[in-house]
């Protein structure tokens, strides 16, 4: 199997297995619990907090959700609430995730307004986040890569930008697709939500970042777990896997570079293809070939056992409008191809992927 759809969901590494099973077998006590086997598994959530925030490289706690659907959530819910005196406007991008866009839709319908700002009108999409802050907005909220196309927000230089302007909005960064593979100098935010599946942990786990003095209603109401702002016996394993993964992931910069400029030098050979990618991390390259659907070149690649995607696997193949928020035109969106590494993919991996394509189109370009 060839599996270029990182993206989606990535192969739990050995390791994350490993941590998760012998902690499953060995070390399954509550953290809650007072006595010994509490406290054991108590060190493991202790230790994962550690790790996750020296890899951030940013002062603050991390609490574990259940993925980072649920920390979307929780900061754009759990924020409006706790900071309901500071205004109604949210500032936010037209190409976030739907656990980001779909809260915030919500909090649409109680009265709070939304500005979605796309990419491909503004040379400079930092300044224009920035820009249209003002004293109404509570919340900034902004992807660090996105899913579909890589495409890198500089949150870092938002995050100066929008302090300076109001110091009371808050910016939330779903840092899911970046987390581990982009530059860590364009991540700054006081909220920072994570998934553990994107980066060969276990599905099921996620973190949530709150910088220093930051608050936030809980979504969930119960046990009083993590300072009673995430109610639930805490996913110890899977926790466990979380920091496996994080300590994992190697450094694969260059190792993406390469493997980007092979498969855009493969893909520029053929006839009809555009990249729809820019300003992106190299592990994602999303590309339409002219005349093939998206769905029916997927299919193909799949029965040589090469598997990608048709844009985001949350939108099960519909083009979401994301792609045409970075300009892409509906006819090459419903010809879109996201092809998305991990530290394992190889040269003769993308030399398949953009094999197939040729032949792909051989067989289906009307
Ligand atoms: N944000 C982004 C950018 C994602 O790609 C995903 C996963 N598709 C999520 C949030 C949701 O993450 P999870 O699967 O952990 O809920």
């Amino acid at each position: 199997m060839i599996y270029l759809d990182n993206s989606a969901t990535t192969r739990p590494c050995d390791e994350a297995v490993k941590a998760a099973c012998e902690n499953m077998k060995n070390n399954f006590g509550n953290p809650s619990s007072l006595h010994k086997a509490g406290i054991e598994a108590e060190k493991v959530i202790k230790s994962a907090k550690k790790t996750i925030l020296a890899k951030l490289g940013l002062e603050g706690e991390i609490y574990f959700t259940s993925g980072a659907t649920e920390s979307n959530n929780t900061v754009i819910l759990g924020t409006a609430k706790a900071y309901k005196h500071n205004g109604k406007k949210i500032v936010t991008t037209s190409t976030e995730h739907p656990s980001v866009s779909a809260p915030i839709d919500k909090l649409c319908e109680q009265g709070y307004t939304a500005v979605r700002l796309s990419p491909k009108d503004y040379d400079d999409f930092e300044k224009a986040v920035i820009d249209a802050v003002d004293s109404d907005t509570f919340l900034v909220s902004v992807m660090w890569v996105n899913n579909e196309t890589g495409f890198i927000t500089d949150t870092a230089k938002i995050y100066n930008g929008v302090k300076r302007k109001n110091p009371k909005t808050i910016v939330h960064v779903d840092a899911v697709q970046g987390f581990c593979k982009a530059p860590p100098k364009t991540l700054k935010a006081d909220f920072i939500s994570l998934s553990a599946h994107k980066i060969h942990g276990i599905k099921g786990i996620g973190g949530l970042f709150v910088a220093k003095n930051m608050r936030f209603e809980p979504l969930l109401y119960g046990g009083g777990q993590q300072k009673n702002l995430r109610s639930g016996t805490e996913a110890v394993d899977l926790i466990a896997g979380f920091e496996a993964a994080v300590k994992y992931y190697p450094d694969c910069t260059e190792k993406y570079a390469r493997l980007n400029e092979i498969l855009q030098e493969r893909l520029s050979a053929l006839e009809g293809i555009t990249i729809n990618s820019y300003n992106n991390t190299k592990n994602i390259l999303n590309f339409s070939v002219k005349g093939v659907r998206s769905e029916i070149m997927l299919h193909f690649l799949e029965e040589s056992e090469i598997y990608v995607s048709s844009g985001s696997a949350c939108s099960k193949g519909k083009t979401s409008g994301v792609l045409s928020a970075f300009g892409v035109t509906d006819e090459n969106a419903d010809s879109a191809i996201r092809a998305s590494f991990c530290p394992e993919t190889t040269e003769e991996d993308i030399i398949a992927l953009a094999d197939g394509i040729k032949k792909g189109i051989e067989r289906f370009r009307r």
